[in-house]
């Protein structure tokens, strides 16, 4: 679906699903020149960076290998609990092998802060983050973000992976939520 579909739900339309494209295919040029003959291991956070792993992934040249975590994070409402806990771990060994985290969003980098401490003591050659979006609330907390796609405003947007109440994961571009969809 496009934003047309559920227009009603947005309060503003923030990019595009061409605009996505666009960035995404200059971060995996980047990627390509940084990882060259590393074949790097895409480390993706379930279910919001799905959508972000199929179109990365295949936007690089290089040959890369794809694992999953899922990890709990807000639940089923708009603020983050700051509770983590990995529901789903990976299934490749990590020593030796140069990782990077796809993520979806980067808000109070919570999430993120816990799953770069547990993936650190499994010994890989290099530890990395790419993330689509993130929020100005991610520089309060020292993240080291290697890739970012865009920074977004302080509000709850949907679309691209991310969900509302397992909503609006499959809309192609990207928007604020109206509040009268969840108030
Ligand atoms: P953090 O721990 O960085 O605060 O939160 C990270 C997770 O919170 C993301 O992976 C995502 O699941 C969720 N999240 C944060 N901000 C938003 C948002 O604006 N919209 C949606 N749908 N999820 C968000």
């Amino acid at each position: 679906m496009d934003a047309l579909d559920v227009a009603a739900d947005l309060s503003e339309v923030l990019f595009t699903s061409d605009q996505i494209a666009a960035r995404l295919g200059e971060i995996a040029a980047e990627i390509d020149r940084d990882y060259a003959g590393t074949n790097p291991l895409l480390v993706g956070v379930l279910n919001g960076a799905v959508m972000v792993m199929a179109d990365l992934s295949r936007a690089l040249s290089i040959d890369c290998a794809m694992d999953w975590m899922a990890v709990s994070s807000y639940g089923m409402g708009t603020h983050s609990s700051g509770v983590v806990r990995i529901l789903k771990d990976l299934s490749t060994d990590l020593v030796g092998r140069h990782v990077l985290v796809v993520e979806d969003i980067i808000d109070t980098g919570l999430t993120l802060t816990y799953l770069m401490q547990n993936l650190a003591s499994r010994n890989p050659a290099s530890l990395e983050i790419m993330t689509m979006f993130r929020k100005p609330d991610a520089m309060k907390i020292e993240v080291d973000v290697k890739y970012v796609g865009y920074d977004l405003p302080n509000q709850f947007v949907v679309g691209y992976g991310l969900d509302y109440s397992g909503r609006y994961r499959n809309l192609r571009d990207v928007g604020i939520l109206a509040p009268h969809v969840y108030s």
